[in-house]
C-alpha cells in the first residue's frame, strides 16, 4: 500500500488468484479437508479484499483500476466487491476470452478457442468498452478440465493489446475533458472580472481601453527580432516523433512519410503563397501565426496507421457549437436515400445521390483577410512565411 501511494501509479491492474472461488475450485473443494478448504478460502478471501483496497485508494487519488475474475465466481458475491461494484464511478462488463484469442491444445494436438467468459470491473468506461467483446458462436470451444485451467490463466496478447488500448483510450478521454474544463474555468473567471467592471460603469470602459492598448504594445515586438527559427530545425534522420494523443514515439519513417503526403496536398492546392516575413508585419502588424504538426497514430502498434496534420494555433477565441459541428446525422443520409428510391419508383423527378467524402475539407474554406503562417520545417527558409 505504502508503495502505490509513493509512486501513485495511473492504473492498478488486479487478478487474484480466482482458484477457490471458481466453479471449477469449488468442485474440487468437495473432495478436501474442510480445514484446509476454510484455510485457503480465508487465504483468497484475504487477497481479494487487499486488492479492493488498492482500488479504493486508486479512486481516492482520481486514478484508475482494472478488476478482472471469471465470470461464475464467486467472489462477485464478495461484500467488499459488491460495495466497490455498486460504487457510482465504478462499473462492470463480461467479456469471452476467444474473443481476445485464448487458445489452448486439446489432447489430440488440435488448437481450439477457450471461451472463458470473464467479468471486469474498471473505473473506466473506456477501458470497459475494449473488454466487453463476447462469443459470436462462430466456432466450437476447447475445454478447461484435465487440468488446463492453469495455461487459460495466462493473458493472450491480443487481450494485453486491448487493455493497453483501453488505458490510451482513458487517458485521451480525460485530457479532453480537461482541456474543456480549464477552457470553461478560463471563462468563468474572465465572464465574473466582466461583470466586476460592468458594475463600476465608465470607469470599467477607460479600463478595457487601457488594457487593450497595452496588449498592442506587447504584441508589437520589431520583425528583426523573430528568429526565423524554423531554419534550425534542418530535415534530419535522426528527429523523432511522438504520438500526439499517447506520447508514444511513432517510426520516423512512416511520420516523413505521412508528412510528407499532407505537404504534398498543401502543395497541389496550393495552401499558401510564400510571402516575406516583413510583408506579414507590414500588413498585418502580428508575427504570423504558428503551426504544429499533430501526428497521430489511428492504428495500433501492430498495424500503424500513421496520419499528419499541420494545425495552425489560432483556435483560441470564438468557440461555439459550430465550431465542433459533428457529422450529419444519420437520419439525413436515410432521408435522402428514402427520397431517392422514390422518385425512381413514380419515374417523375429521378435523382442520383453523390457521396464525397471530404477529408480535407477545412483547405476549402474561403480567407476572408490576409492571413500569415509559418511554414513547417520540412520547407521552411529564414526570412520567409506562408500566406
Ligand atoms: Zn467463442
Amino acid at each position: 500500500m505504502e508503495i502505490i501511494e509513493n509512486d501513485d501509479p495511473d492504473w492498478v491492474i488486479g487478478c487474484p488468484p480466482c482458484t477457490d472461488f471458481s466453479v471449477l475450485g469449488r468442485s474440487n473443494h468437495r473432495r478436501m479437508d474442510p480445514d484446509e478448504v476454510r484455510r485457503r478460502m480465508r487465504e483468497a478471501r484475504t487477497h481479494l479484499h487487499f486488492c479492493v483496497q488498492v482500488y479504493h485508494n486508486q479512486l481516492s487519488r482520481g486514478k484508475d483500476f482494472l478488476h478482472e475474475h471469471p465470470l461464475g465466481a464467486s467472489s462477485w458475491r464478495e461484500e467488499g466487491i459488491e460495495v466497490l461494484a455498486n460504487d457510482p464511478r465504478v462499473s462492470t462488463v463480461v467479456g469471452d476470452l476467444c474473443r481476445y484469442d485464448l487458445k489452448i491444445a486439446d489432447a489430440n494436438g488440435i488448437v481450439k478457442p477457450i471461451k472463458k467468459p470473464t467479468r471486469w470491473m474498471s473505473s473506466s468506461s473506456e477501458m470497459l468498452e475494449r473488454l466487453k467483446k463476447r462469443c459470436d458462436g462462430s466456432h466450437q470451444h476447447g475445454s478447461l478440465l484435465d487440468g488446463k485451467a492453469k495455461y487459460a490463466a495466462i493473458w493472450p496478447n491480443r487481450l494485453c493489446i486491448d487493455i493497453l488500448k483501453g488505458m490510451r483510450d482513458t487517458a485521451f478521454s480525460r485530457e479532453v475533458k480537461e482541456e474543456f474544463d480549464r477552457y470553461a474555468e478560463v471563462e468563468n473567471s474572465i465572464t465574473s472580472m466582466l461583470m466586476s467592471f460592468i458594475d463600476y460603469g465608465e470607469t470599467a470602459c477607460e479600463y478595457k481601453h487601457g488594457a487593450s492598448r497595452g496588449l498592442r504594445g506587447i504584441g508589437t515586438a520589431p520583425p528583426e527580432r523573430i528568429l526565423a527559427s524554423t531554419a534550425l530545425g534542418t530535415w534530419s534522420e535522426k528527429l523523432r516523433y511522438y504520438d500526439e494523443m499517447t506520447n508514444i514515439e511513432l517510426p520516423a519513417k512512416l511520420v516523413e512519410a505521412a508528412r510528407a503526403e499532407e505537404l504534398e496536398y498543401f502543395n497541389s492546392l496550393p495552401v499558401w503563397d510564400i510571402a516575406r516575413t516583413q510583408e506579414c508585419w507590414d500588413v498585418t502588424g502580428k508575427p504570423p501565426i504558428s503551426t504544429k504538426w499533430v501526428d497521430v497514430n489511428k492504428g495500433d502498434q501492430e498495424s500503424y496507421d500513421v496520419r499528419s496534420r499541420l494545425v495552425a494555433r489560432e483556435m483560441g477565441g470564438g468557440k461555439n457549437d459550430e465550431f465542433y459541428a459533428p457529422t450529419p446525422p444519420l437520419e439525413d443520409k436515410r432521408l435522402l436515400f428514402s427520397e431517392a428510391a422514390t422518385c425512381r419508383r413514380t419515374g417523375k423527378n429521378e435523382k442520383k445521390l453523390l457521396f464525397v467524402d471530404a477529408r480535407k475539407a477545412y483547405f476549402n474554406a474561403k480567407v476572408d483577410r490576409p492571413t500569415y503562417v509559418a511554414l513547417p520545417a520540412e520547407v521552411s527558409r529564414p526570412g520567409v512565411r506562408g500566406r
